[in-house]
């Protein structure tokens, strides 16, 4: 039997998920397809088309860092899942995906959710999908090791065609904001600049740890319950870490830059989000300082060929943008993104349209 899961984008509310923020992703038509059977000896076995070899392990086996590499993210489902303390035993997979690995558009909460339901389907837990959401985030956190927060698998689990899906990750509660860009006769961009990140390379976790120390230092439990002007208390403790400040007031006024986003959505006024995507990326890359030149030259070729708003989107370092664009320049604008990275000398970025699609679901 075979399931699906899909890549997502994050349409605003970046690095604010683990800061008890809301963010606004929408699940992509591609695709991480997993087939999987049980297996009755207690182990588990894998292939991708995306990398060499078969991964074999004992479910005993499955711990941090174990198994290496790319299967960490599957096998860690099964770990998390076990520890949850459901009857979980062997399970073979093979793995295919359309989603483009490492990209900002979450291929490895694809691969966990995509496993996440095969599991539970096989093994009939039975489990919300909120439940299976919470069990591929430790898989990614304590089995690969990767500091992400919740928006991806709750994306990937629960968006509907035709929507984005707010999420606020103080609760986990969610609402399907319409969004469907075409019946604006627009269209959303996804550019990936093929610059590859490693979140698990430790500056994702950096900005984390800033973002929760900033909070410790105002005695907020999180960033959510932090204004503009709370943040000035940041001011003594920033002689000693010059960017807590900055890193802060990125998540503040993403925060809010999202309530704007959905207010626009609710009110079917999608045209007019475009400064609020520039202002994020801004935000991303001076105070954040999680951007790249490839993509803010994305963003900036994009605009200047007449996208109404840009954005990076995922954690950064690389991977995409997301640009809006009216339908009748979406030519102009992918020729001169496709443009500007030749003329700076940079490899060329693939360029795809966004289609608000269905989240993760058994094929066959
Ligand atoms: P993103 O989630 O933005 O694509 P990550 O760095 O979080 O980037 O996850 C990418 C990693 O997930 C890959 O390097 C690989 O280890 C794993 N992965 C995702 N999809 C697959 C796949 N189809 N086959 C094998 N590994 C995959
Ligand atoms: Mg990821």
């Amino acid at each position: 039997m075979r399931w699906a899961a899909p890549g997502r984008v994050n349409l605003i509310g970046e690095h604010v998920d683990y800061a008890g923020g809301v963010c606004l992703p929408f699940a992509l038509a591609e695709r991480t397809v997993v087939e999987a059977h049980t297996r009755a000896d207690g182990r588990f076995t894998a292939r991708s088309t995306a990398e060499d070899g078969v991964v074999d392990v004992a479910l005993d086996e499955i711990a941090p860092g174990s198994p290496a590499g790319w299967a960490g993210y599957a096998a860690g489902v099964l770990w998390a899942l076990r520890a949850a303390g459901h009857a979980v035993g062997g399970l073979d997979v093979a793995v295919t995906a359309t989603v483009p690995l490492g990209a900002g558009l979450s291929s490895s909460a694809a691969l966990e959710c995509a496993v996440a339901l095969a599991v539970d389907d096989l093994y009939g837990l039975g489990l919300a999908r909120t439940e299976l959401a919470a069990a591929c985030v430790r898989a990614e956190n304590e089995i690969v090791g990767a500091a992400t927060g919740g928006m991806d698998q709750a994306a990937v689990l629960l968006a509907t065609a035709g929507h984005a899906l707010l999420l606020d990750t103080r609760d986990g509660s969610t609402r399907q904001v319409p969004f469907a860009p075409a019946d604006d006769g627009l269209a959303v961009l996804v550019i990936d600049t093929r610059v590859r990140h490693h979140l698990a390379d430790g500056r994702y976790g950096a900005r984390r740890a800033s973002v929760e120390k900033a909070a410790a230092a105002l005695g907020l439990a999180t960033l959510r319950e932090a204004t503009l002007r709370d943040l000035e208390g940041l001011r003594d403790v920033e002689r000693l870490d010059v960017d807590l400040l900055p890193r802060a007031r990125h998540v503040v006024t993403e925060i809010a830059r999202v309530a704007e986003v959905v207010a626009l959505l609710d009110d079917g006024r999608l045209r007019e989000v475009g400064p609020l995507l520039d202002a994020s990326h801004e935000s991303l890359r001076v105070d954040y300082e999680v951007s790249c030149p490839e993509l803010d030259l994305a963003c900036a070729a994009a605009r200047a060929a007449g996208a109404l708003g840009a954005r990076m989107t995922g954690g950064g370092f690389g991977g995409s943008a997301i640009a809006l664009v009216p339908l009748g320049r979406v030519d102009d604008v992918t020729r001169a993104v496709c443009d500007a990275f030749a003329a700076a000398g940079y490899g060329g970025p693939t360029v795809r349209t966004a289609e608000p699609s269905a989240g993760a679901s058994r094929v066959g």
